[in-house]
């Protein structure tokens, strides 16, 4: 009996992993057909200065518009982009798409700019030798200059292959490109590297914002980050703030940047035109 039943587990095991890999693959095959397609869209999510609410620009966040399972986020299929290189062409669409739209925008509401846009970039576009060589033909392309352009990496990648990364960053920063530093206080860091490098901003991960008021860690972590910064000369994005008591204590704390539901949710490009952009 015990023998049969090690056996069905097994079976089950078995089954249970077939159906995964399955459903891998059809995902890969999915996704594969959408980038063809270029069936994604871009979220815009407001990034404000938080002691007078003024707009100073938009996080560009992807969507897949899949066919039958409609919008999905990016949360179901970025690692799967990542694992098999597909991120790179989607992270190339995606600056192109966002950086066109940027300058749409600057063309149609003048009066709302300077606004900056921040897009995500994984570690496996950073060590793609052609990445400044496709920026370089979007901003030619699209009219857009590199001062209007932040781009948002993980602190992982920063140690990854230093010389490297100090040779890409200051390509970047030549072209008045910002880094920012995306899920601060997640990662690895190395503050030794992080003052040795030109960038401009971290973001303080929403993990550390949500519970801010109730855990003193939380609070520590995020006043920590808020004086490394000034030490560094850094500018200091929280995200994820939803509720008027965290906005509340992340003032008090000095945090001068942040977005998160209390603002806005991350919006079509025509819902955020209609609530925060206005033409002359
Ligand atoms: P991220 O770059 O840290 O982006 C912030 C995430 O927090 C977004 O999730 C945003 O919708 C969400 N968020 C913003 N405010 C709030 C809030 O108040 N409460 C809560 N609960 N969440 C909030 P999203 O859009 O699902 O994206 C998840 C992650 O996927 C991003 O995290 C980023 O790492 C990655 N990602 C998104 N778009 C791209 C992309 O174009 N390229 C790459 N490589 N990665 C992307
Ligand atoms: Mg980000
Ligand atoms: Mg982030
Ligand atoms: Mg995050």
């Amino acid at each position: 009996r015990a023998k049969t039943q090690e056996h069905n587990s097994y079976k089950f095991f078995d089954e249970a992993m077939h159906a995964q890999s399955l459903n891998r693959l059809n995902l890969e095959i999915d996704l594969r057909k959408s980038l063809e397609q270029e069936a994604f869209t871009i979220y815009y999510q407001p990034i404000f200065e938080l002691t007078n609410h003024r707009l100073i620009g938009f996080e560009a966040l992807v969507r897949w518009q899949h066919p039958t399972r409609g919008l999905i986020f990016p949360n179901n299929f970025i690692s799967v982009t990542e694992e098999t290189g597909m991120i790179v062409l989607l992270d190339r669409w995606i600056f192109y798409k966002a950086c066109q739209q940027m300058a749409e925008w600057k063309h149609k509401f003048a009066n709302c700019f300077p606004l900056k846009i921040s897009i995500n970039l994984s570690a496996k576009d950073l060590s793609k030798p052609d990445l400044i060589q496709a920026i370089d033909s979007t901003l030619a392309k699209t009219g857009l200059d590199g001062d209007s352009i932040i781009l948002e990496i993980t602190e992982n990648i920063l140690i990854e292959d230093i010389d490297q990364t100090i040779d890409l960053l200051a390509q970047l920063a030549s072209r008045h490109i910002q880094i920012s530093i995306d899920d601060f206080g997640t990662g690895y860091s190395s503050l030794s590297y992080l003052h040795k490098l030109p960038v401009h901003t971290l973001k303080i991960d929403r993990t550390f914002v949500e519970k801010i008021q109730t855990e003193n860690c939380q609070y520590k972590v995020v006043s920590t980050i808020l004086a490394l910064s000034k030490q560094l000369g850094l500018t200091v994005v929280a995200e994820g703030i939803e509720t008027a008591r965290q906005l509340q204590q992340l003032q008090q704390l000095g945090c001068q940047f942040g977005q998160g539901y209390l603002f806005s949710h991350p919006l079509a490009a025509t819902d955020i035109e209609a609530t925060f952009l206005q033409g002359d």
